[in-house]
């Protein structure tokens, strides 16, 4: 593996700032490759997304979404048999639709994923409630795609935080970041709350705190903006299902990255006008049976004013649609509800390459899809930073495919 050793005075070549997946990725990557980064993060490992998700890597219907499924798991299984479980598992999915008219609807996803390499199967409500009694299954019928994964996401995360203090990575947890600093066009630092912090690199991968950050690169700064939104989005945990579910259960519903990116734009006043409650951007059941053997259920996504609460009655949608369509998720027991906001960017994809500024990067815009595309996306933007330009070689990941940044 290459390695590169940029000279700095501080005790580390790089900071990172934030530590849910996209920066413990990060740290990994970048610490195996013999640069010393140190994780900065205001609260602590996992704390916000990346602690609390559904846990699901599921096919879609882009190749972008593909490409990184597929190199995600394998780096999940580099680190599946180490010493943090997170119980990652290969799996089945089925998307569901609840009518007939839903399912015609719907039916053009699963036909867009056979275009992109899944392997997908259409079964009929019929079938379903034959083979599954214990189900209770009340849905016109579905698509079983190919290949999906679960696994516990506040493990996931550690397991890579693990990793990287193992390859010389330093974690400060209860450290905010309060501004970037750089002068003559080259990073040189942040300033925390405990003080200045100096580094040649500089990493932003805090979520949906980003854009805020990128507001604070002072001296040269600040950078060009990124269309960084958040989707909230509602989570129902359960204890153990007591039946057997051997899939991933999705609704038809969810639509591809690119729609929901342009769903969660706030783009003027007039968008903020039209922000109902009562009016879900996305509405889908998706149920993760975990190898633990509790389970996970979601979904919806909703514009979000990042730290105010709102949607408050989405959990309830959640639990009525559930019920309706999978007669036996009245039995296990609830063991919590809660909120999350998923750091988006307008086209739905993630974010990983070089700012204007030398040696400042961003990683993130991770969306709905943060488990599922930061361990490739870490590894890509690591490999560039040690031998290439520090943007990966994928155009639709690099920050420069926004105006302003090219
Ligand atoms: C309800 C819900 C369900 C989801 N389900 C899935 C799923 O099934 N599969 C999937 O792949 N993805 C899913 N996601 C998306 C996924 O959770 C996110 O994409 C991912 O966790 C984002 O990771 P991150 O590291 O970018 O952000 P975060 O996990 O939010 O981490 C950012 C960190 O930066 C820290 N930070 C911020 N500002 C500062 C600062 N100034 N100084 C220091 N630290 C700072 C924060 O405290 C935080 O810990 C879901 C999201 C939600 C909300």
């Amino acid at each position: 593996m290459a390695q590169k050793k940029p000279a700095g005075n501080g005790p580390y070549d790089a900071i990172i700032v934030g530590a849910g997946i996209a920066g413990c990725t990060l740290a990994w990557e970048l610490a195996r490759r013999g640069i010393r980064p140190v994780v900065l993060e205001q609260n602590w490992i996992a704390a916000e997304s990346s602690g609390r998700n559904t846990g699901t890597l599921l096919g879609g219907p882009q190749t972008e979404v593909v490409e990184l499924l597929d190199a995600c798991a394998a780096i999940y299984e580099e680190l599946a048999d180490g010493p943090v479980p997170f119980e990652f598992a290969r799996i089945g999915q089925l998307l569901v639709s609840a009518t007939d008219e839903a399912l015609e609807r719907g039916a053009e996803i699963p036909g867009r994923m056979e275009t992109v390499g899944h392997r997908v199967e259409r079964v009929s409500g019929e079938t379903l409630a034959r083979d599954h009694p214990r189900l209770k299954l009340n849905v016109a019928g579905g698509f079983f795609v190919d290949r999906a994964w679960t696994l516990e996401p506040m493990g996931a995360t550690h397991a890579f935080a693990h990793a990287a203090r193992e390859a010389g990575a330093e974690f400060r947890t209860g450290c905010r970041v309060v501004q970037v600093h750089s002068r003559g066009g080259k990073v040189e630092g942040v300033l925390t709350d405990d003080g200045i912090i100096a580094a040649d690199m500089v990493f932003l991968a805090n979520g949906g705190w980003t854009g805020e950050l990128m507001r604070r690169v002072v001296g040269d700064g600040p950078l060009p903006a990124l269309p960084f939104t958040a989707g909230r989005g509602w989570l129902i945990q359960f204890g153990p299902l007591g039946f057997d579910l051997p899939w991933i259960m999705e609704e038809l519903t969810w639509p591809d990255q690119e729609e929901l990116g342009r769903r969660m734009a706030l783009g003027r006043l007039s968008d903020v006008a039209d922000q109902c409650d009562d009016l879900p951007a996305v509405e889908a059941l998706c149920l993760n049976p975990m190898r633990g053997g509790d389970a996970r259920m979601g979904a919806s996504i909703q514009p979000a004013f990042r730290d105010l609460v709102r949607n408050t009655d989405m959990p309830a949608r959640i639990a009525g649609r559930a019920m309706r369509l999978i007669g036996a998720m009245e039995g296990p027991r609830v063991q919590n509800v809660y909120p999350g906001n998923r750091p988006m960017v307008s086209d739905g994809l993630p974010v990983a390459g070089r700012s204007p500024i030398e040696g400042l990067y961003i990683h993130g815009g991770m969306g709905s899809i943060g488990m599922h595309a930061a361990p490739a996306t870490a590894r890509w933007l690591a490999e560039a930073v040690v031998s290439g330009d520090g943007n990966p070689g994928k155009p639709w990941l690099v920050p420069g495919r926004f105006p302003g940044w090219a």
